[in-house]
């Protein structure tokens, strides 16, 4: 199983992980036998059902290589969804102020379409993998 992890540049620190994993494990999460690619730390599964590593938080649990080159798109993504924000901040700052001029619309325009269509496109990755991917709940024995 390849394990791929959101966040991949965040600086590690061994304590945090011990008091992390603490928490987790506080909150009914179980250690899995998998570790995190990128702090090595184990990797825990929420009663929720999600994984997450102490460190890196919500990791996800790829099998094929599809899913994978899936997840860094998703990854890819967002990083663009959070510079165009970052941009359009920009913009905010520079259209309050008098030097703002038409070309400056026109790039807000362009911006918001791109964050559009990253949406978009989101939405359709995530569409997929509902459909494909089955729900990995905690079975629980029902009394009859
Ligand atoms: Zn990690």
């Amino acid at each position: 199983m390849v394990v791929w992890c959101q966040t991949m540049t965040q600086q590690i620190d061994r304590n945090a992980i011990v008091k992390r994993a603490t928490e987790l494990l506080r909150g009914g999460a179980t250690m899995l036998a998998e570790a995190c690619p990128l702090c090595n730390s184990p990797l825990f599964k929420l009663p929720s059902g999600e994984v997450v590593c102490p460190i890196h938080g919500r990791v996800m649990l790829v099998k094929t290589e599809e899913e994978v080159s899936e997840a860094n798109v998703l990854s890819t993504l967002t990083e663009l969804e959070k510079s165009i924000t970052n941009k359009l901040n920009m913009y905010v700052n520079k259209l309050k102020s008098s030097e703002a001029e038409f070309e400056d619309a026109r790039n807000v325009i362009a911006w918001l379409d791109a964050l559009e269509r990253i949406e978009k496109i989101k939405r359709l990755l995530s569409k997929t993998k509902q459909l494909e991917t089955p729900q990995t709940s905690t079975r629980k024995t029902s009394k009859k």
